[in-house]
């Protein structure tokens, strides 16, 4: 389908945010009107600079406060609104938004309100333009999108129709069954917004924290299913007001939406059997089997012999260095760590490799959702794992069969690797996101690998909120979780620091694991008594258990479904690793524990500098 993106979802001047919108993919934008008004360019200028880029110019809006007035009053708002269709005219534009009124209106009378929608739908008919009607959730009179059809319907023109905002409808909890109800051609204009859970009121919660389809809690798949069954075949806009966006490079947040109206129309199609010929109007992406597996994780750092003993003492066997290149290989268990050394940039997460059925089909998936292709020369005899940018620079590498040999590479024999006995696993991986991709890194994630969203949580740490979202594979062969991180974060001696990330490996033994790593050198972050106090108090454990766990600085938790232990090495250069052990069926991660750990990591971080 079409896509469009109102410009005030971009920073920048109106000027910056059409070239980001052309240079993301997008078919056409709505112009803002406050974006216009502090705009050096004449209406003319725009016009011949959204030919230039070709966009289309979709929508003008909004015009507020139209109807449910006086009579007095509604023929200053026709005449407002003659100023504004001359203006259009100018502009080479046709459609206007009118949202429901919320600040004049005084007639609570369908009949009235219809009476002045056609009337303003007649002027418009003058002037070759046509009105798209919205009931905001917060409209004094008009506030549901049925109420809103009616009122369209009773006014009876073909001038006047409706535009649909996921936003105000599924933040009012209302029902978006009856969408379908709605002929197609009365349906003039779709935005689409999504937006996290905040039991907030509706205003506020619309005005500041607004995101992309998929970044937040709504059903947004299914509002597009609804869409397409009604047969609507318009633009879709994205009208997302979010005050990072504001802040954010116009380029990336273009992007980011143009990939979120990708996936929702993929995930649309889904729903509709496939001899459903609505199903054609939605764009698809290559399709792939939900990804349940992570060949292989590679950390960059500049301190390789430190990363390398810690590997070592968590029982990571040293396979060999890269024939070719400074890159070392550590295996334990069904874990693949690939070392890459650099000069300087501290120790990270830079890219994880994904095992797929077919790594081209993967690339196509993730291009199409608007990944840059990673570039990693190959010699002839080596093997050439395709990859992508993430929206927060992390890379992704697909490996399928045809490149399962990469670790010969290492000097390894892929037999024993195959039949290394030790038992432990990759149970997740927690990666570090500034505000600014946080949400696109999500929604790529999730989009390219066909994971699915856990509710999200918000940890305390000293420096500020930690939002974390995790994501699991269906099946539950991958465990990602995403932090967004407070956007300084520095330490006393105002020193940026890097939001540490981490691996986190899963074993059935963990005490004994410790007590060898330990022993083994491994630096095991200090977790402080008052939490083993408080732990003791919560689970009635006993003292002699407890004594345990904190010498190996273990961590705990228990719920219904079972138990979870885990500890955390010493931070190194922004990366750490976790040991964790599940008992029965949990599932989660230790709520309340992240927090212990992020005061943790920051006193032992001041102390360290002391
Ligand atoms: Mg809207
Ligand atoms: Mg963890």
């Amino acid at each position: 389908m079409k896509t469009s993106i109102a410009t005030v979802c971009l920073s920048g001047t109106l000027e910056e945010k059409m070239q980001a919108c052309a240079a993301a993919g997008f078919d056409g934008i709505e112009i803002f009107e406050a974006d216009l008004v502090v705009s050096p360019s004449s209406p003319a200028e725009i016009r011949a600079l959204a030919q230039r880029l070709e966009l289309r110019l979709d929508l003008y809006q909004p015009f507020r406060d139209l109807e449910g007035v006086t009579e007095e009053l509604f023929e200053k708002n026709l005449h407002r609104l003659e100023a504004k269709f001359q203006l259009m005219q100018q502009l080479g534009m046709n459609m206007i938004l009118v949202p429901s009124n919320v600040g004049t209106a005084t007639v609570e009378d369908d009949t009235v309100i219809a009476g002045q929608l056609r009337r303003a739908a007649e002027l418009a008919h003058r002037y070759g333009m046509y009105i798209a009607y919205e009931a905001l959730a917060w409209g004094t009179y008009v506030n549901t999108y049925w109420h809103c059809w009616q009122l369209v319907q009773a006014a009876d023109h073909p001038n006047l129709g409706v535009c649909l905002d996921s936003f105000h409808i599924l933040s009012r909890g209302d029902d978006p069954s009856r969408i379908p109800e709605i002929p197609a051609e009365k349906i003039y204009f779709v935005q689409l917004a999504d937006a996290p859970e905040l039991g907030m009121d509706v205003l506020p919660w619309s005005r500041h924290h607004r995101v992309f389809p998929g970044e937040g809690s709504f059903d947004m798949v299914e509002f597009m299913t609804y869409l397409t069954q009604a047969g609507y075949s318009g633009p879709l806009s994205l009208e997302i007001f979010n005050d990072v966006f504001r802040e954010t490079d116009p380029s990336i947040t273009a992007a980011d939406g143009l990939r979120s109206l990708r996936w929702i129309q993929q995930g649309a199609r889904g729903h509709l059997s496939t001899d459903n010929p609505a199903r054609d109007q939605l764009t698809a992406m290559p399709k792939i089997d939900p990804v349940e597996v992570i060949d292989h994780v590679e950390v960059t750092t500049d301190a390789p012999d430190e990363c390398g003993a810690l590997l070592g003492a968590l029982g990571f066997a040293f396979i060999g260095q890269h024939r070719r290149k400074t890159a070392q290989l550590f295996v334990a268990g069904g874990v693949k760590v690939v070392l890459t050394p650099v000069h300087q940039g501290g120790t990270y997460i830079s890219s994880v490799a994904l095992q797929v059925a077919n790594s081209n089909d993967a690339l196509a998936r993730a291009r199409a959702l608007g990944a840059p292709v990673v570039s990693r020369p190959v010699t002839a005899d080596e093997v050439r794992l395709p990859g992508v940018f993430g929206p927060g620079g992390m890379q992704f590498f697909f490996v399928d069969d045809t490149a399962a040999s990469w670790p010969t590479e290492f000097g390894a024999d892929l037999d024993r690797l195959a039949d290394n006995t030790n038992t432990i696993r990759l149970d997740h991986l927690n990666v570090p996101e500034a505000r600014d991709h946080f949400g696109a890194s999500v929604l790529f994630t999730l989009a390219t690998l066909r994971m699915n969203a856990l509710p999200g949580q918000d940890v305390a740490s000293p420096r500020g909120l930690v939002h974390s979202q995790a994501l699991e594979s269906p099946r539950g062969g991958i465990r990602w979780v995403f932090n967004r991180v407070p956007r300084t974060y520095t330490n006393r001696a105002g020193e940026p620091v890097r939001y540490p990330g981490h691996i986190a490996l899963a074993v059935d033994d963990l005490e004994q694991r410790a007590a060898a790593a330990i022993d083994a050198g491994l630096a095991v972050l200090p977790i402080p008594t008052n939490y083993y106090v408080d732990l003791q108090a919560r689970f009635g454990l006993d003292d002699a258990t407890v004594r345990r766990w904190q010498r190996l600085g273990i961590l705990y938790d228990r719920n219904a479904d079972g138990e979870f232990l885990h500890l955390y090495s010493e931070t190194l250069g922004g990366l750490f690793i976790e040991l964790v052990q599940r008992i029965g069926s949990y599932q989660g991660y230790g709520p309340g524990n992240a927090a212990v750990r992020l005061a943790a990591q920051e006193q032992h971080e001041q102390q360290r500098r002391l």
